[in-house]
């Protein structure tokens, strides 16, 4: 299968949570079949309701996050597989929506792919809403968000904390 350029946007918020958006950097780069093209700097978010319509706000610590581009001959579906397991072995568990974790892993892009399954949407559904995938996606490919995109979201406080060092 020809290789297809993923984005994937990275977060966490609990525990060295700066060490694991690192750590999963490294890991998409050795995932099979699959390269690691760049990454963007780490950056500091506070937490967001994942559904702008819930009463409460995302409580918890500070999101590190960041985005990575990889080259994969994984299917869409078997990328999200791994991501999963990804998740797993650093010790996410989803006691309740929105519940800080160690580690979130979303597929913003496949290649120009649209997908709309039960279990994979892609481009990923909430990607424009959020300026803590909207920065740092502009910042390494800075073609795929307009400025219109990244105005929507400027006011949401994003902090930029540390060049890319996968
Ligand atoms: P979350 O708790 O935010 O990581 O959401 C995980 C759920 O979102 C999983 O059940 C996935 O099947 C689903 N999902 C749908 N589209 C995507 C995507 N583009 N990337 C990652 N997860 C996705």
């Amino acid at each position: 299968m020809a290789e297809v350029t993923a984005y994937i946007a990275i977060g966490a918020n609990l525990g060295e949570a700066q060490r694991s958006v690192q750590q999963a950097m490294q890991a998409l780069g050795q995932l099979p079949l699959t390269r690691l093209l760049a990454c963007s700097s780490l950056y500091r978010t506070a937490p967001i309701a994942s559904d702008p319509l819930q009463p409460q706000p995302a409580t918890g610590p500070d999101y590190i996050n960041a985005v990575a581009a990889i080259a994969t001959g994984l299917t869409a579906p078997d990328l999200l597989l791994h991501l999963q397991a990804l998740e797993l072995a650093a010790g996410r568990e989803r006691p309740y929506p929105d519940a800080p974790r160690t580690l979130d892993l979303d597929i913003l892009l496949y290649g120009s792919a649209q997908i709309n399954t039960a279990h994979l949407v892609i481009p990923h559904p909430r990607m424009a809403q959020r300026a803590f995938v909207l920065v740092p996606l502009a910042e390494m490919a800075p073609s795929l968000v307009s400025a219109a995109q990244l105005a929507a979201v400027a006011d949401q406080t994003i902090e930029k904390l540390l060049p890319a060092t996968p």
